[in-house]
């Protein structure tokens, strides 16, 4: 059996169409433009890369964006008083923090400060111990474990009941997807360096969530047939005939698993445009909440 491939580039662009059409519709009834505004600390080149492409996605679908670049001498005092400055201004819907932060300064402290009305990444304290809570919703997903519940939706997978493994529990990916899919009613294990056994673990899987950073660690011999797999890894390998000289990979042996699995979505192509899409979504639906509020 070979695997139905999981296209996460024609998935962000049917979301990206679906933020378009909410920006035009909010325009048209006389509201402003959802603001997204991005702080960029430093001046790491695959954090300039992730703020531009954010900036551009904003344009691409009418969001108006405020690009705020900190030499990576900015104190927390002074970060801190630029995120106040922004959870105040009235045309800023969603503020996004572009991690990791240069050494010294306190991530946990800096995004605690975000309003969590305005926390379009969805790392805020409050909104993530509410995705942990029953009966509580948090106002923001963090936007690669939401484009992960995304992709499997629209591929057609079933949560109730099902099965899920989650491989990693970092706060950004791991830990978010795995409450996500508690939320839709799956059963969830979650995985990590410490687990033991974790072929077998994998192998009770019909959903698979793999984010652990591992070049091709999943193998295709201990996946579940019919499973749906989710690969969240980017793993750069050497390929001398590139002109990079590598090329990027997942966490999963793609060649074997797409022999086994039901459905998989590749790297590059699967999660990684999800995650700028999620995030316009969030910063529209942030601008539709603060409409609603007034
Ligand atoms: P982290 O390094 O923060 O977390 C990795 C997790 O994997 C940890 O929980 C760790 O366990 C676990 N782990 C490591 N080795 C093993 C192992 N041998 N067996 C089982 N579990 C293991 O990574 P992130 O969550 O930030 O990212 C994961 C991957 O996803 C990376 O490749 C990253 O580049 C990618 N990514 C992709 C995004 C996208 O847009 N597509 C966005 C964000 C990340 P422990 O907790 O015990 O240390």
């Amino acid at each position: 059996m070979t695997a139905k491939i999981i296209d996460g580039k024609v998935i962000a662009e049917q979301v990206r169409g679906e933020v378009a059409n909410e920006v035009r519709q909010m325009v048209a009834q006389g509201l402003p433009r959802p603001g997204l505004a991005t702080v960029l600390v430093g001046d790491n080149p695959a954090s300039v890369s992730y703020v531009r492409s954010k900036q551009k996605a904003c344009a691409e679908l009418g969001i108006e964006s405020f690009g705020h670049n900190l030499p990576a001498s900015t104190s927390q005092q002074e970060l801190e008083d630029l995120l106040g400055k922004l959870n105040a201004d009235l045309r800023v819907n969603g503020i996004l923090v572009q991690l990791p932060l240069p050494s010294g300064l306190d991530e946990e402290r800096a995004l605690s400060v975000i309003s969590i009305n305005k926390d379009v990444d969805g790392f805020h304290p409050i909104n993530v111990g509410r995705l942990a809570m029953k009966r509580r919703d948090p106002v923001f997903v963090p936007c690669t474990p939401a484009g992960v519940i995304v992709l499997l939706e629209r591929s057609g997978a079933k949560f109730s009941g099902a099965r899920a493994v989650v491989l990693g529990r970092s706060n950004i990916v791991g830990m978010p997807a795995a409450l996500l899919l508690v939320r839709e009613n799956a059963t969830v294990t979650i995985c990590h360096s410490k687990t033991l056994n974790l072929p077998e673990v994998v192998g009770q899987a019909d959903i698979l969530v793999a984010a652990i950073g591992k070049a091709h660690f999943v193998r295709g011999s201990w996946v579940k047939p019919g499973a749906f797999v989710i690969d969240v890894g980017i793993n750069r390998v050497e390929d001398p005939s590139t002109k990079a000289g590598y090329r990027l990979v997942g966490d999963v042996a793609f060649d074997e698993v797409k022999e086994v699995a039901g459905a998989i979505s590749p790297v590059p192509g699967g999660v990684g445009p999800m995650t700028i899409a999620m995030l316009m979504k969030n910063t529209a639906r942030a601008a539709r909440l603060a409409a609603v509020k007034g």
